[in-house]
Formats: C-alpha cells, structure tokens, sequence
C-alpha cells in the first residue's frame, strides 16, 4: 500500500510525498524545492529515505541535495541524465526493476520532454509517475525530443491498464484542456471533462492524479492517430 500526498510548490509544481507503511519508507518523487517537502513528512512523522527523480530539470531535482543533507536519503534517477544530476546515488534506465520497500516498480524510457526522461510504474499499486511526461490533457514539451519520440511515449503509457493513477508534476490542466477543446471539438467526454476541471479550479481544487482511462479518452496527444498529427498539436499548443 502507498500514502501519496501531494505537495503543490513555485508556480504549478507537484511534488509527491510517498509514505509505505511496511516498510516505513517514504519516497520524494522530483522534489523542486526541500522546505515545505521535508515539513510535510514531519508533520505525518515520516522521514525520507529516498528521492526518486524522472529528469534533471531543476523544478524536479532542486530540492536534491538539501532533502539529503538533512535525511540521508538515497537518489535515484535517469543514467542518461547523470551529468545533469550530480546529487545522484543509483542510476536507473527502462526496463529495471526499482524497489521501494518491498513494492516494485518499472521504469519506462520516455525521452523527448528532455533526452533521458523516465517514468515509474508499481503495477501491483496501480501507480504511475510521469513527471512532465504525460499531464492531464496535455504533454510535455519538446526540449530535447521529437514527436516521434513523444508518440512511442503516448504507446508506452496508454499500454498501462485503465484504472493506473498518473502522477504528473504540474497543475496544467485548465490550461491543457482550453486547448484539448479546440483539437478535438467535438470530443463529448472532453467536454465533459472540461467543465468538471473548470469548477474544481474556481473552488481551488487540484485536478492530479489523473488515470489513464481518462487520458485515453481526453488527451489530445495521447489520442493523435500519427506522429505528423502529435507534431501538430504540439507545435499548436506551443503558440496556443
Ligand atoms: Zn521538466
Ligand atoms: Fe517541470
């Protein structure tokens, strides 16, 4: 079983508190910054062991080397972005097995966002961490990728089952949405989904995790029928 709580930081950040009761572990996926993380888990009197990163970004890894100063925690994070991550302890690439206590997790490659972006998954939790991967409606940017890359993505993570919460790295989607509407206008679960988004940020509500049945049937990258068309809406969104 995993405690997840979210912690929103800076602007739209999220950075995942992960507590496993078993084994007493908690996790800190993508820490951007260490305060109000390290307050979090004392508060619930939990104390990190370890941070789990998905990109070097520094809104993602900034918090690093302050979380382990003051807890001694062990980093783990993508080997093609070790040079860019000195903080790391462990490096990881798809396909291995990561353990978290006694519960196991996947890690996928997904490039593009930046070259050696990965994403956890605990099958056996139903869990995904993405970070600026997948977002709800939306993707990432394309800093260091292509839409070819990006598409191979939306394949690996749609290829989870339904009910797998995502855990994204950012409140975008209010804004991810406004855009999925005019990508797909006539998409009526979209529409849907819109106003429920729309209410919850006007009561200051998050909107993650979301799942990948969602996704499936609202996400306009996640739901393009070929690269050319991922391509589009990007370089759409982008300017949108
Ligand atoms: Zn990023
Ligand atoms: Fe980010």
């Amino acid at each position: 079983m995993l405690e997840i709580v979210r912690i929103a930081v800076l602007s739209d950040n999220y950075v995942w508190l992960v507590h496993e009761p078993d084994s007493n572990g908690t996790m800190v996926v993508d820490p951007a910054v260490a305060e109000p993380v390290l307050a979090a888990a004392a508060e619930r009197g939990w104390t990190i062991t370890e941070i789990w990163n998905t990109h070097w970004h520094p809104d993602h890894t900034g918090g690093n080397a302050a979380i382990k100063a003051a807890t001694g925690c062990t980093i783990t994070g993508p080997e093609a972005e070790s040079a860019r991550i000195p903080t790391l302890d462990r490096t990881v690439k798809g396909g291995d097995r990561v353990m978290f206590g006694d519960l196991e997790a996947r890690v996928i490659d997904v490039p593009a966002h930046t070259a050696g972006h990965i994403a956890f998954h605990f099958a056996g939790e139903e869990v995904a961490f993405v970070g600026d991967t997948l977002f709800a409606m939306g993707c990432g940017r394309l800093f260091e990728g292509t839409p070819a890359q990006m598409y191979d993505n939306m394949r690996k993570l749609e290829a989870l089952p339904d009910a797998t919460k995502v855990y994204c790295a950012h409140e975008y989607t209010q804004a991810n949405g406004r855009f999925a509407l005019t990508a797909e206008p006539d998409n009526a679960a979209l529409a849907e989904r819109m106003r429920e988004v729309e209410a919850m940020r006007e009561r200051g509500e998050a909107t993650v995790p979301t799942t990948i049945a969602l996704e499936k049937a609202t996400n306009p990258f996640m739901r393009a029928d070929s690269v050319e068309q991922l391509a589009e809406r990007r370089a759409a969104k982008d300017a949108f």
